[in-house]
Order: structure tokens, then sequence, then C-alpha cells
């Protein structure tokens, strides 16, 4: 994976300012590489590669990652950003009809999304008022083509044309955009004709019908298994009709994501659907990160995130172990250490990997484990400035003040105060075995 391999290559780099020239362009050879494995096509892959590779260098690199995870990001970022551009839902605020014009390659699943769309539009889903729609099927090809859209139609309780026997496609548009206006559609959907590949009749036959229907929304339909093949039929369809949007078909299969990147760009224009199964709610909005999550490798991009992390933790606790070695560590550290320990879920990971730390996790379990943990905030929040700095200056006297302010008792400010004192031992044993580092290839 994308991770993986640019992991390996640049470890080494770790820790320089910024991403110079170099690191980027070895970077986005694997970045490439990674694209072309997901199904982006080969000129996609290239001009993407391209305008990243601009964008990336001299960005400065994150202090704890390396230089070829911040290169991980920045495409994710990218891809991102390409995918959601101008994102928007179908734009049908015409005086009625509203016309869609459903276009592609035969068996991209045309017919399917058309009733999935008008079921979608006359349910009134995600609080948009209710649409009155009408069906229209111009696909006189293939047999049954048009009964299969009457079938779909009773299914999502969607009206369709009735079908004449003969009509040509430009014949059944006309008399579809006219019973809408005549019945009062708020939107007309037309379903048209695909060919396994693309070619000139079937174009011409698409030109006319737009002529006539001059549709709000023109989309392609596209499967996303499509892969090298999408960016020839996303020319071929944009080059005849004015495209307003694309829909993605089988993004349930084991569809790489590639073709989104690839029909995004080639057509300018926005992804509006994925289509996720044959069932006729299985219509989703597109959603760009999924797809670019997909497209570098999901589970990698997540366990990067974790690693990172991991790595915030480790330097922070070394630092953190620097400061107590050197009597440093006030009730303010032990207050960050805290947060800290909730971000994470609670007590365990640092303190549990440590021997020296467990007689401090003790004294933590004893005092209530992870729900004391926001009540020994509120003590420390009570505290003085110089009480935080100082702990030794918190006498009777104070701890009284400090448990009322805090709404706890003296007992637990003991506790507190114990647990820090506890934590200061252990960090200076810490330190004479070599630090949190040394320790934890001692652990193994
Ligand atoms: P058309 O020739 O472009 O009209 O394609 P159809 O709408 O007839 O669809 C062809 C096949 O693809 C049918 O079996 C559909 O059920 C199936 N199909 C369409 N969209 C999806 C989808 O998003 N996921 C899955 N799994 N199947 C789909
Ligand atoms: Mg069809």
């Amino acid at each position: 994976s994308l991770s993986d391999r640019l992991g390996g290559v640049f470890d080494r780099l770790r820790g320089r300012g910024a991403l110079t020239e170099a690191d980027v362009r070895t970077a986005m050879r694997e970045v490439r590489v990674a694209l072309l494995e997901a199904d982006v096509a080969l000129p996609v892959a290239r001009d993407f590669v391209d305008k990243v590779t601009e964008q990336a260098i001299g960005q400065n690199v994150l202090r704890s990652i390396t230089p070829g995870q911040q290169v991980v990001k920045i495409v994710h970022d990218a891809l991102v950003a390409m995918l959601g551009a101008d994102a928007s839902e179908l734009l049908l605020d015409v005086t009625p009809p509203a016309v869609v014009m459903m276009v592609g390659l035969q068996g991209s699943g045309k017919t399917t999304t058309t009733a999935k769309i008008a079921k979608r539009l006359s349910s009134g889903a995600m609080g948009r008022e209710r649409k009155k729609v009408l069906m229209a099927s111009l696909d006189v090809n293939r047999p049954a083509a048009q009964e299969q859209l009457a079938t779909l139609g009773t299914q999502v309780e969607v009206s369709t044309l009735p079908i004449i026997a003969g009509q040509q496609p430009v014949e059944i548009a006309r008399r579809a955009l006219q019973a809408a206006k005549l019945q009062g559609y708020d939107v007309l959907m037309l379903d048209t004709a695909g060919r396994l590949h693309v070619d000139q009749a079937l174009m011409d036959e698409m030109k006319a019908v737009a002529e006539i229907a001059q549709p709000q929304e023109i989309l392609l339909v596209v499967d996303s298994l499509t892969g090298q093949d999408a960016v020839n039929v996303a020319t071929s369809f944009s080059e005849q009709v004015p495209l307003t949007g694309v829909v993605l078909t089988r993004m349930d299969g084991d569809a790489r994501g590639g073709a989104a990147l690839s029909m995004r760009a080639v057509t300018g224009k926005p992804i509006k659907f994925a289509g996720v199964g044959e069932k006729m709610d299985a219509l989703e909005a597109f959603h760009p990160e999924r797809v670019a999550g997909r497209i570098l490798g999901m589970g990698d991009v997540v366990s990067l995130v974790e690693r990172a992390a991991e790595t915030i933790q480790q330097e922070d606790a070394e630092r953190m172990a620097m400061k107590m070695a050197k009597g440093q560590f006030d009730l303010n550290d032990l207050r960050g250490q805290l947060a800290q320990m909730r971000r994470m879920g609670g007590l365990g990971a640092l303190a549990g990997m440590m021997p020296g730390m467990k007689k401090a996790q003790n004294a933590l379990n004893d005092a209530g484990g992870d729900k004391i943990l926001l009540r020994m905030d509120a003590i420390i929040t009570s505290m003085t400035v110089k009480e935080r700095a100082k702990p030794e200056l918190v006498n009777a006297k104070r701890k009284i003040r400090i448990a009322k302010g805090s709404g706890t008792t003296v007992q637990d400010v003991n506790k507190l105060l114990k647990m820090h004192q506890e934590m200061s031992t252990a960090m200076k044993k810490i330190k004479k075995m070599g630090g949190i580092k040394g320790m934890m290839s001692m652990l193994g």
C-alpha cells in the first residue's frame, strides 16, 4: 500500500524542516503507482501528481510524522478537495417541469439510477419537499427496456409514461415533455439508451433528445468498476452534451475508487450520487473522504494517523520525563498528563507499560481510577499558580481551601499530592534507565 511504501522510503529523512523537491519527487513516484493501482486513468494520475508535487514542495514536515506520511496527508487532502469540489444536489429550481436526463453506456446503471433518484425526489428524502415525478424510457434498442422502467416505477410508486410501441426516442421525449407539462409534474426523468461502446449513432440520438428536452441536469452514469476506460467514456459524452454531473454506480463492489477521480478530472463536473446496491434505496450522496481513503487504502490511512498520534505521545512522555528528572515536574504538568490520559481513553497505555509507574498507577486506582481524573483536574484548578509550581507549599490549611474550592475532600487532595510524588520518583528512576526509549526497547 501507499503508506507502507512511503514509510520505507522516508524513514531516514525524518526530522528535516521542509519537504525538498527531491523528497517530494521520490514520494510522488510511489503516489503515482498507488493511483494507477486504484484504477485512476493514466493521464489523470499524471496531471494530479504534477499538481500536488507543486503544492507539496517546501511544506513543513510535522514534528511527529515522517516526510512520507506528510506526503500521504497532502495527497489525501488534495484528493478530497478535488473529488468534493462544487459538490451539489440536483438543481431543479426552474419553472416545472425540470428535466433530468440520464446518459451512459449500456449496463452502467442508468435505468436503476433513474428510478432511485425518482424515488428520492418523490418521497421528499432529506427533508426536501416532495416532487411529483414522471419517468420515461427512451431506450428502444434493448428489448423490454421500457417495461423495466415501468416495473421499477410501480415499485417506487412513481409514474411512468405509457409505452407506445414503435415510437422513436425523439418522439417519446416530445410526448413525455408534453405529458409532464399538461399533468403538472415537477420533474421529468428521461432514461436514455446506451451501447456497449461509445458510437456516433447513439451520440446523435442523445444530442437530438437534449435539444428538444432542454434538461436542467444531464447526468453521466458510470460504473465505478470501469477503471482505465472511464476517461474515454467521459471524454466522448462530455464532448457531445453539456453534462452537469456524474453518478458512480456499483460503489458497493470492490471498486478501488479511481474512476471517481478520472470522471471528476475529465468532465470537470461534480459527482452527485453514488450507487451502492441494486435496491431502490441504495443511492447515497457522494462522500469524497471515503473515496479518497479507498484510493489510498482506507486501513492504511487510519493506521497512519494512529501511528502519528503514538509518536506524539511518546515524544510528549519523553519531554515530560526530562522535566521530571530535573525536578521540574509540577502540578501543571500533572494536569497535562491527566488530560492526555483522558484523551487516550483513560489510564493504561503509558503508565501500565512502565514498571516504575506501577506505584503511581496503583495510587490512582486506589483513588477511584478513571472516574477520578476529572476530580483531580478540578483540584489542580483550585490551586494557585504558586501551589501548582511548588506542591510542597500545600499545607493543612491550604488543603482545606482547595478541597472546598474543588468540591472534594482533604483526603482527595492528599491522594493527588501523593500521586504526583510517586510519579516524580518513578520518572527519576526512568531517567537512570536510559529514558523512555531505553525502557521501551527493554520491554520489546
Ligand atoms: P442501464 O443499462 O444503464 O440502464 O443499466 P441498469 O440500470 O439496467 O443496470 C444494470 C445492472 O446493474 C442491473 O442488474 C442493476 O441492478 C445493477 N446496478 C445498477 N446500479 C447498481 C449499484 O449501484 N450497485 C450494484 N451492485 N448493482 C447495480
Ligand atoms: Mg437501461
